[in-house]
C-alpha cells in the first residue's frame, strides 16, 4: 500500500538522515498531495464513519461501536486513519475533522435509538490535539444539544500518551467532559508508560488492553498474567475493561475466565458501515433480552 510506505518513510526520515534527496522530494510530493487533498475531503463529502461492535463477554451482546474514520480518496481508495490522522495533526485539520466525527457520530447513535434499536454507547477517539483545543468541553456540549444524544452514551477514548501530558490540564478537561455526563475510555492501556496508579485520580470509566497484550497471551502465561491482573486491578479501582483486538475463540475463552467485561475484535465483528451495523444492533435484542 503506496501510503502505509510514505508514512514510514516519514517516521523514519525523522529519526536518521541517511535518505537520500530524490527520496525525501518523493516523500514530500506524497505529503504536500495527501495535505492538499485532506484539505477538501470534508467538503467533497469523503470521509465516512464505520462501527466496530463492542461485546459483552459473558452474555454477547452488544454494548457499544467503537466509530473509526475512513477517507475514500477520488484516486486512491479507501485511506487509513492509521496514514491521514498524524497528518491531520499536524496541519490542525483534525479541529474541524474531529467536530465532523464526533457530530457524525452522535447523529448516527441517536438515529440508531429512534429507531427502536438496543441503545449502545458510541465511542469517539479524540486526538491529542483535538483534546487539547480550549473549546472542546463546550464543544462536546454543543453537538450533545444539537444532535438530542444523551450524554451517557457517548464514550470519549483517549490514548495513554494523551493522559500522560500535562497532568493538570489533563484532569481539568476530563473532569470537564465527565461532568457533562459523557463516559472518557483509556486507548491502547500498556502500550505507553503509564500505570493504574497513575491514572486512578483520573475521572475515567474503562481501560482498553492494547491488542499486543491480547496477541501473546494464548501462547505465554506471563501476558495472560498481566492481562489479569490489569482486570482486576481495574476492577477494585471500579474501572471496566475492554479487550482490544480479539481475533481467536481461544481468545475469548481466557476473557471470560479472566471476568474481562467487554472485547471488541475481528472475532466478532470487522468494523461495519452504518447499516450493516444497524443490522447488528436489531439481532441484538435477542441476546440483550437475556441479560
Ligand atoms: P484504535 O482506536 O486502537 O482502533 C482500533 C484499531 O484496530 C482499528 O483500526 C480497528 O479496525 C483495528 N482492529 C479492531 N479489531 C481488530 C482485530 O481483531 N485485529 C486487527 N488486526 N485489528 C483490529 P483503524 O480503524 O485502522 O484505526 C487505527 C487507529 O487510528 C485507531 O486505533 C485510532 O488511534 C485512529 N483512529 C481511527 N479512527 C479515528 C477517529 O475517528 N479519530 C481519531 N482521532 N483517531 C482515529
Ligand atoms: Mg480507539
Ligand atoms: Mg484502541
Ligand atoms: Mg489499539
Amino acid at each position: 500500500n503506496a501510503d502505509m510506505a510514505m508514512y514510514s518513510v516519514k517516521e523514519s526520515g525523522r529519526s536518521n538522515h541517511r535518505f537520500y534527496d530524490s527520496e525525501m522530494d518523493k516523500k514530500s510530493y506524497g505529503k504536500f498531495e495527501l495535505e492538499r487533498d485532506l484539505r477538501k475531503a470534508l467538503e467533497r463529502e469523503q470521509l465516512l464513519l464505520v462501527y466496530q461492535p463492542q461485546v459483552h463477554v459473558e452474555s454477547g451482546a452488544i454494548v457499544g461501536v467503537e466509530a473509526l474514520v475512513r477517507w475514500k480518496h477520488h484516486e486512491r481508495g479507501m485511506i487509513s486513519p492509521a496514514d491521514f490522522i498524524p497528518i491531520a495533526e499536524e496541519t490542525r485539520l483534525i479541529i474541524p475533522i474531529g467536530e465532523w466525527i464526533l457530530y457524525t457520530a452522535c447523529r448516527q447513535n441517536k438515529a440508531w435509538q429512534e429507531a427502536g434499536l438496543s441503545p449502545v454507547h458510541v465511542s469517539v477517539n479524540l486526538s491529542i490535539h483535538q483534546f487539547q483545543s480550549p473549546g472542546i468541553v463546550e464543544n462536546v456540549a454543543h453537538i450533545l444539544r444539537e444532535t438530542g444524544l444523551a450524554p451517557q452514551w457517548l464514550e470519549l477514548e483517549i490514548t495513554e500518551s494523551i493522559a500522560m501530558h500535562d497532568v493538570e490540564q489533563v484532569i481539568r478537561t476530563l473532569q470537564g467532559l465527565s461532568d457533562l455526563g459523557v463516559k472518557i475510555s483509556i486507548d491502547d492501556f500498556g502500550t505507553g508508560y503509564s500505570s493504574l496508579s497513575y491514572l486512578k485520580n483520573f475521572p475515567i470509566e474503562r481501560l482498553k488492553v492494547d491488542k499486543s497484550f491480547l496477541d501473546n497471551m494464548i501462547e505465554s502465561p506471563k501476558e495472560r498474567a498481566i492481562v489479569g491482573s490489569i482486570i482486576v486491578m481495574s476492577h477494585s479501582l471500579g474501572l471496566k475493561v475492554t479487550a482490544e483486538g480479539v481475533e481467536k475463540v481461544e481468545q475469548v475463552q481466557l476473557l471470560q475466565e479472566l471476568s474481562c467485561d467487554d472485547a471488541q475484535g475481528y472475532y466478532f465483528s470487522r468494523p461495519l458501515l452504518p447499516d450493516d451495523c444497524a443490522k447488528r444492533l436489531a439481532e441484538n435484542a435477542i441476546y440483550a433480552g437475556g441479560r
